[in-house]
């Protein structure tokens, strides 16, 4: 018996979610007295993955871009070869593609979006947020085998040092019916699913020409930037920026939102960052009923000033 976590990289450096389900799978481990396997494509830093509590990693070397079904497809080998009765991933958009063909494959139980560690362990009873983050719901997996989807900074890096081992592991035929032929990325910046810091701007903007002033305080705080859905239909940011429901989710530390009016939309996308700031000119705006912090104020003045206090604080603190 095993605990198996799927982790994902970018050029053989670990995302932050990554090291979230590592600390996620050493918790489960921890409760059901066993060890904690790492399945790696390409990994070059595997010790990381020992300060996260993993005790093995199986490392993959493999040429070919993801896709769902040769990954889903090498998880399943690896649960076979490590008899893993557990198998945890982050809610990226690829671990969403591969988690339904693996829990086919392996007729396990699959919830995604688990914000805490089991409530339980017999029976197995995980809490998972439903509703576009607006309720929690405990759901039992009562499959021999169960797969966990955990949400972007709900559960947490957690430190646990451990021996680990590397092995290098050898797939039989992950060939899958779909060929990357190459990726293009929307861009070099810091992708909204790792950051820590969102700075995201709607129609209060007023036009594109706006937005050096919103890409300063990202640089500053050296976040993400995103927009509402309006923006990106308007041509004003690229499409890869837009948050909510029918955009990215966002699960950061901090969220600040500018100009935005807080729509519901918008706002199910983003309902699970930890702190959200809001600026905007209409007291009334829906989102500062959402909001930690909230400025009534107009961003062409307000945004200035908070990056001049910013660099000011950074050059203080440096
Ligand atoms: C099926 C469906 C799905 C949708 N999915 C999404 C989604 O995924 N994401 C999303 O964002 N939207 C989505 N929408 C659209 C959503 O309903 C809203 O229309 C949208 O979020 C509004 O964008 P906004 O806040 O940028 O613009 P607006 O509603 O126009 O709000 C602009 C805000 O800026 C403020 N403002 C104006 N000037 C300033 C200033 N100088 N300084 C500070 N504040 C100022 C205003 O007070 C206002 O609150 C969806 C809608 C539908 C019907």
């Amino acid at each position: 018996m095993s605990v198996l976590v799927y982790i994902e990289s970018e050029n053989g450096t670990f995302k932050k979610s990554a090291l979230e389900v590592a600390s996620y799978g050493r918790c489960v481990a921890n409760s059901l007295n066993t060890s904690l396997c790492a399945l790696v494509f390409n990994s070059k830093d595997n010790a990381t993955l020992g300060a996260y509590g993993v005790n093995k990693v199986l490392n993959v070397e493999s040429t070919h871009p993801f896709t769902a079904e040769a990954h889903s497809n090498a998880l399943k080998q690896a649960v076979d070869k490590e008899q893993s009765t557990v198998v945890i991933l982050s809610n990226s958009a690829n671990s969403k593609y591969l988690a339904p063909l693996l829990a086919s494959d392996l007729k396990a139980g699959y919830v995604p979006n688990v914000v805490e560690a089991p409530s339980s362990t017999s029976p197995f009873v995980v809490k998972r947020s439903v509703f576009s983050n607006k309720a929690f719901c405990n759901t039992e997996i009562s499959t021999p085998i169960k797969i966990i989807g955990i949400s972007n900074n709900a559960f947490g890096l957690v430190e646990q040092v451990v021996d680990i081992t590397t092995e290098a592991f050898e797939l039989e035929n992950i060939s899958s019916k779909i060929r990357v032929e190459g990726v293009d990325k929307a861009t070099d910046k810091v992708s909204i699913a790792d950051a820590d810091i969102v700075v995201s701007a709607g129609r209060g903007l007023k036009g594109p020409e706006n937005w050096g002033m919103i890409e300063e305080l990202a640089d500053v705080l050296g976040a993400a930037t995103a927009c509402s859905k309006p923006v990106s239909d308007l041509g004003w940011r690229p499409h890869s920026e837009h948050v909510g429901q029918t955009g990215k989710p966002v699960a950061t530390n901090l969220y600040i939102a500018i100009g935005i009016s807080g729509a519901i939309q918008h706002l199910a996308g983003v309902n699970s960052s930890k702190t959200k700031v809001v600026i905007n000119t209409d007291p009334e705006a829906p989102f500062f009923k959402a909001a930690d912090y909230g400025i009534v104020g107009d961003a062409f003045e307000v945004v200035p000033k908070l990056i001049e206090k910013l660099r000011a604080f950074k050059t203080q603190n440096a």
